[in-house]
């Protein structure tokens, strides 16, 4: 590569990729929590308008909990994601925040979509919904670029100190 392309300074290159690693997994985790909080606004909505046995579905709490639930773990994942974009911010380490946010962020995330389409029933699985178009996106983020396992060991040797498991 020629020279003029490099960035930054020679032997540093691993250094620069790791700094990049930790935005990404802050970034993934807004988008895991956007991808949330639009499924839980359409079914919270089709809850409130679909009736069934002459009340609103949303009325019963078997459809409300786990829908309120979807959003507190949402809520909760976004302020880790601040956390972790904060001390980014900062120039403070942030690579157990961040990769906290991402692992919390998705998990809510995909949480959020599966109570989605239950809500909406046979309506669900329809594509004119979205709701199972954003179930399915819900598993990028789980998945990259780092999985919900590779994370918690991640997290199990760096905050907690526990021996590298692989
Ligand atoms: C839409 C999408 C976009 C992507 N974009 C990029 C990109 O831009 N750049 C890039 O580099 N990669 C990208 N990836 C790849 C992504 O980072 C990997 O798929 C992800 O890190 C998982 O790695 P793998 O697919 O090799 O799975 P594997 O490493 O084969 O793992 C398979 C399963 O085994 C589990 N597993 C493996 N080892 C262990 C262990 N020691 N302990 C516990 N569980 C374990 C994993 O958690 C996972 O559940 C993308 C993937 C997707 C789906």
């Amino acid at each position: 590569m020629p020279e003029e392309d490099r960035i930054g300074e020679e032997g540093r290159g691993f250094e620069y990729i790791l700094h990049g690693l930790n935005p990404e997994r802050i970034l993934i985790a807004a988008e895991a929590i956007g991808i949330g909080r639009a499924a839980l606004c359409i079914a919270a909505q089709y809850a409130q308008e679909r009736v069934v046995f002459g009340r609103p579905i949303g009325q019963n709490q078997g459809v409300a909990h786990p829908l309120a639930r979807a959003w507190a773990n949402l809520e909760a994942a976004d302020l880790m994601m601040l956390k972790a974009a904060t001390l980014y911010d900062a120039h403070a380490p942030c690579g157990i925040e961040a990769n906290a946010a991402k692992y919390l962020a998705a998990e809510a995330a995909h949480d959020a979509c599966q109570n989605a389409v239950l809500t909406l029933g046979g309506m669900g699985y329809a594509k004119e919904y979205h709701v199972e178009r954003l179930l399915r996106e819900s598993y990028i983020p789980r998945i990259a670029p780092a999985s919900p396992q590779m994370i918690l060991n991640f997290i199990a040797e760096k905050a907690l100190g526990l021996p590298k498991s692989y």
